[in-house]
């Protein structure tokens, strides 16, 4: 079960909750007593209702969900040592299918557990949490560490071209066995410890490097003393500020926390420049303040750890290792794609500081912007060039006409109708959670899309797709069950929701990603849907996000709140001119992270002083100076928290490379809904998964590979400096 979270304005991040397509376990099967059996039988039976069964919400304890897990674990090491100690010669389908068929009870109880953690956490999912998840990490290693089912797995293998497999059973052979040999399947004994050694040393210091993190963001704060320091402020902000102290013990003050949601508001409006420094100063410096939660010796020892795990199993370094089985294949690759987008994005950058520069002096500020001036002068540009103020447009953007133009535009691009069941027949969790059923254009049931729209206490922040239940036909049709989550403030009783355009497209980013979930036609469940390399996953959902900005979309659903007329076009004039304002900062902020982070994984053994390898990296690359990395690397959690996205941060701009080149796909026949490359879009695409490598799919989409020209017409940055004409 993989889960896809979505800060919007952070760009995507990608979490893997539980992973059940690689299935084994430290733990013992523990004998059950009958009774306690009985409790977990909701959570582990086969579900019930129609469309092949929907997850039993409402039917089962929160207590209930452990021992079903537990269970569920045993049950799905038990069937992979079945297979692991077949004494048949090894076939693909004894061995390949069959795990495919491993852990059914695991696939349903993850997906309750799944939706539990991310919606409705409270202290006693948390604590459920907390004793499972090192638990589900020694089922993995179980698995992975099986040599007899690795024996099997590279027997078939090595046999492949002997076995008359159909395309999709070939990569799905691939897929298995590189990643057994990736985490260190061929190695003997003694390697085989040094690894798990390298394992738990890199997860203590993983650990270690969030916990410093998270005490300098709970701790540190700058209070705001009196009214005069609230300048620039709004109400709103300023009320948020209030509530800010008092949750740290300060009422009747306000305060800045050491958050990027507390900090970057702050930066765009307070008019103060002195506490504008004081508080960026706080917040670029978490991590990196010399102090007992200084993280760089930290990263000094996961660098040169990940090298050495690397070398141990094969590569030469952990940037080649983690890029091996993503689309970029190698960190050459990567490389090379930042750096044809490095330099038009700085020349904007440049621009967009002239840009300030000529505001600031026409008002007689008297200053050089720097880097705690970037927010409020871009937004001062902005207001002045483009005229967009977002209270214009708020009344146009309806939550539930939005969610009804997603149907629509899923209906014009690939046929399917979302009919609601929320007639009391599908259970949901929460009373917040409504459900359609998804039909395809001859009405036949395509999947379930679950909509749970509202923040509440226990709820991750951001949103984020999630897949309850994967599309696949092994053993017979068995239909997708996905859903979209966000954190929308609920309106009064009856009064329509309405939301900015940025939320606007995070919701249409989501629902991206359950359309490549519900377009997914595939036979092996490991490969359907959004299972995909992390370079390529956020491709669909990207592109989806432009189908908001079209006249057809808009006309119809983008209809004022009260008088119920469509948005007009001098707004969406505004709109269009402003998809390319702020792109400079936005491209090198992040661009200059990415960079960093393959970099520093590219160095192989050589030790590493991360405050001189990022001073000297950024001088060399020409970081312009009223720019500070999106995420500095004593804070880089996406990079050192877990190794998730080391070497990895570029994958946002990778996938958007593609998006960029598909969206122009449309413009170059008859529009945004022309019909064929709809078609074929779904056909090489959306209903693929990961049914072959994505390059080729992608090539059968365009009828050829992705330029970056799109990109940077995209972004608003000179094409001239590329030379491509894609
Ligand atoms: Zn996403």
């Amino acid at each position: 079960m993989t889960r896809y979270v979505c800060p919007r304005a952070a760009l995507c991040a990608l979490v893997l909750l539980a992973c059940t397509t690689a299935k084994t376990a430290s733990m013992q099967r523990e004998t059950q007593r009958s009774s306690e059996r009985h409790r977990q039988e909701t959570l582990l039976a086969k579900w019930e209702g129609r469309w092949g069964g929907v997850p039993p919400f409402g039917r089962f304890k929160v207590a209930e969900i452990k021992p079903a897990m537990e269970q569920a674990m045993a049950d799905n090491l038990a069937d992979i040592d079945r297979i692991a100690a077949s004494t048949d010669s090894p076939t693909f389908d004894n061995t390949i299918a069959a795990m495919e068929r491993a852990g059914s009870e695991l696939d349903r109880v993850s997906a309750v557990y799944g939706v539990y953690t991310s919606t409705m956490n409270d202290d006693e999912m948390q604590a459920i949490q907390a004793d499972l998840e090192p638990k589900l990490a020694a089922m993995n290693d179980r698995i992975v560490q099986n040599a007899k089912l690795y024996q099997r797995i590279a027997s078939v293998y090595e046999r492949r071209d002997a076995l008359g497999l159909t395309g999709e059973q070939q990569r799905l052979l691939w897929v298995d066995y590189t990643g057994f040999v990736r985490q260190g399947a061929k190695l003997d004994e003694v390697q085989k410890e040094k690894l798990s050694a390298l394992n738990q040393q890199l997860a203590t210091l993983s650990t270690k490097f969030n916990q410093n993190i998270l005490a300098e963001e709970g701790a540190q704060m700058v209070l705001l003393e009196g009214e005069q320091d609230l300048a620039g402020l709004s109400p709103a902000l300023s009320e948020q500020a209030a509530a800010a102290a008092a949750s740290r013990g300060k009422p009747g003050q306000w305060a800045v926390l050491n958050t990027r949601s507390s900090v970057d508001p702050f930066l765009t409006f307070s008019t103060r420049r002195d506490l504008r420094e004081k508080v960026w100063r706080m917040f670029i410096m978490r991590g990196d303040n010399g102090d007992a939660h200084d993280n760089n010796a930290l990263i000094a020892q996961i660098l040169l750890l990940r090298a050495q795990k690397a070398k141990l199993l094969g590569y030469s370094t952990w940037a080649h290792w983690k890029l091996e089985d993503q689309m970029a294949k190698t960190p050459e690759r990567a490389l090379a794609l930042m750096e044809a987008v490095w330099k038009p994005a700085v020349a904007r950058a440049h621009e967009e500081v002239a840009d300030m520069q000529a505001i600031a002096d026409k008002e007689g500020a008297n200053l050089r912007i720097e880097p705690w001036d970037y927010r409020l002068y871009a937004e001062k540009v902005r207001r002045a060039k483009y005229e967009l103020d977002e209270s214009e447009l708020k009344p146009y953007l309806q939550l539930e006409k939005l969610r009804e133009g997603m149907f629509w535009v899923a209906g014009e691009l690939f046929g399917l109708k979302f009919v609601s069941v929320n007639d009391g027949s599908v259970p949901v969790y929460h009373p917040d959670v409504r459900v359609w059923e998804v039909r395809d254009a001859a009405g036949n049931h395509v999947g379930l899309w679950y909509f749970d729209p509202y923040a509440r206490p226990g709820k991750n922040s951001g949103a984020w797709m999630n897949e309850y239940r994967r599309q696949s036909r092994i053993d017979g049709d068995v239909p997708v069950i996905v859903s979209n989550n966000s954190n929308f403030l609920k309106g009064k009783p009856g009064e329509p929701v309405l939301i900015s355009w940025d939320d606007a497209t995070g919701m249409f980013h989501e629902f991206g990603h359950a359309l490549h979930g519900l377009n997914s036609s595939v036979t092996y469940p490991s490969l359907s849907g959004t299972n995909v390399a992390r370079d390529y996953v956020e491709f669909p959902s990207q592109l989806l996000e432009h189908w908001l900005y079209t006249r057809a979309l808009l006309d119809k659903y983008a209809v004022h709140v009260r008088t119920g007329q469509p948005i007009p076009e001098a707004l969406v004039k505004k709109i269009e001119r402003s998809k390319t304002f702020n792109q400079g900062f936005a491209t090198v902020e992040y661009l200059s992270a990415a960079l960093i982070d393959m970099k520093l994984h590219l160095a192989g053994e050589t030790p590493i002083d991360p405050r001189k390898f990022e001073r000297e990296t950024l001088a060399a690359l020409g970081m312009p100076r009223e720019i500070v990395m999106r995420h500095r690397t004593a804070q880089f959690q996406h990079v050192f928290s877990g190794d998730g996205y080391s070497a990895g941060y570029y994958s946002y701009l990778w996938a958007d490379t593609l998006s960029a080149d598909a969206w122009e796909a449309f413009g170059e026949a008859s529009g945004p809904y022309d019909q064929k490359v709809a078609a074929r879009l779904k056909e090489t695409i959306f209903s693929k998964g990961n049914t072959a490598d994505p390059a080729d799919l992608y090539r059968s989409f365009r009828g050829r590979d992705p330029g970056i020209g799109a990109l940077m017409r995209k972004r608003g940055f000179a094409a001239g400096a590329m030379g491509a004409a894609n």
